[in-house]
């Protein structure tokens, strides 16, 4: 289906990063401004806050309703900010709309479920507003594009995503790993099509939200989503996550935010595959170094026991000779070489003294 898009904020130019910052929930009056009052000083386009909240278990906070939306009012009177919230079925898009929320959102949760899509669609019928569709929580692409669709067909042009990663079962340092390769393939289809990198639910976590977010800039994304609480330790809602605006601040002095030096998928996926090759053989040798140090630690524990010294000239000249020979073969310079065989050696030898100043290991 051939689209094409109008900007989200009218007068921003598409090359400028979309900001938007703004606690998870909204849950109290005093917290929705406290956090936008903070928010305002600093340069965020959009004020978000989650009035109605999807959540897994019925007994968890399931948003404020529509009295926050008067909170939100307030936000965009006092601080000229403009705001966004979570739109999931017909009644929201109505209340939101009364209340002139600026810019809506479909949760993941939503862009799932193709009904609840066209439910939101069929309620947007007519209005010009701007709507971020998150991706769905399974890594379907199709399904994303579908969400898409299905909101463009009811005349909405001004349309943006948001990555917010995606459900997966095994061992990850993510709440919702990111499998960049989806967004990358989105912008690729549709290069127009503005990609906003919601941080806070990849990461789940406040120590990895700048590098996730410096990714998402490194890979020409258009722009972030963070969730900022006053006090985010006692957030009603993903406290784990939420950062203080001063953190919110400093997290966002020391993004890199880059010129698109190019528009050219191709090159940036293959980048994408080439870094990630490098991180796994990164990986590899932090492996067999730590099987080095093991061995070597096996020979401190020999050399304890037959009271012999650490360090044994010959053996490290004979190492560095050869390894600089083999080393010159591959390409690598002697003096690269000369340099990680030291720093090796040297932690070789710390392991050694460990093992052998150790009161354990029969001597
Ligand atoms: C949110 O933005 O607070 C939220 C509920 O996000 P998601 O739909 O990405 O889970
Ligand atoms: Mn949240």
């Amino acid at each position: 289906m051939e689209m094409t898009f109008r900007s989200i904020i009218e007068g921003k130019p598409a090359q400028e990063p979309l900001i938007i910052a703004g606690p998870c929930s909204a849950e109290t009056e005093e917290q929705v401004l406290d956090a936008a009052r903070q928010l305002a000083q600093q340069k965020v386009d959009l004020f978000r806050a989650g009035i109605w909240k999807p959540r897994t278990r019925p007994n968890a906070f399931e948003g404020v309703g529509t009295e926050g939306l008067g909170w939100l009012r307030r936000v965009k009177d006092e601080t000229g900010m403009k705001v966004t919230t979570e739109v999931a079925n017909t009644q929201h898009v109505f209340e939101a709309l009364k209340y002139g929320i600026d810019v809506v959102w479909l949760g993941a949760r939503t862009t799932v479920n193709p009904f609840s899509v066209q439910e939101v669609a069929d309620a947007l019928k007519g209005v010009d507003i701007p709507v971020l569709i998150k991706n769905p929580i399974n890594p379907d692409l199709k399904l994303w594009i579908g969400a898409i669709e299905r909101i463009y067909k009811a005349g909405i042009t001004r349309i943006g995503v948001i990555h917010r990663g995606f459900s997966y079962h095994g061992d990850t340092k993510y709440r919702n790993v990111p499998r960049w390769q989806i967004p990358i393939e989105l912008k690729r289809q549709f290069p127009d099509l503005p990609i906003i990198c919601d941080n806070s639910h990849i990461c789940g976590r406040r120590d990895i939200l700048q590098a996730v977010a410096q990714k998402a800039m490194d890979l020409n994304f258009n722009g972030l989503m963070t969730e900022v609480h006053p006090t985010p330790d006692e957030a009603w809602s993903d406290a784990e996550q939420q950062v203080t605006p001063a953190r919110y601040q400093e997290l966002m002095q020391h993004i890199v935010f880059r010129q698109p030096t190019t528009d050219d998928m191709e090159f940036l996926e293959n980048l994408e595959h080439l870094r990630h090759e490098i991180d796994e053989i990164d990986e590899e040798l932090l492996n067999l170094l730590s099987s080095r140090m093991k061995l070597a630690e096996r020979i401190g524990e020999y050399k304890k026991r037959n009271n012999i010294a650490i360090l044994q000239t010959t053996r490290w000249n004979e190492i560095l000779e050869r390894g600089v020979a083999k080393g010159q073969l591959k390409g690598l310079s002697e003096e690269f070489i000369t340099v990680f065989l030291k720093a090796i050696h040297q932690e070789s030898i710390n392991h050694q003294e460990k093992v052998m100043n150790r009161e354990d290991v029969a001597g």
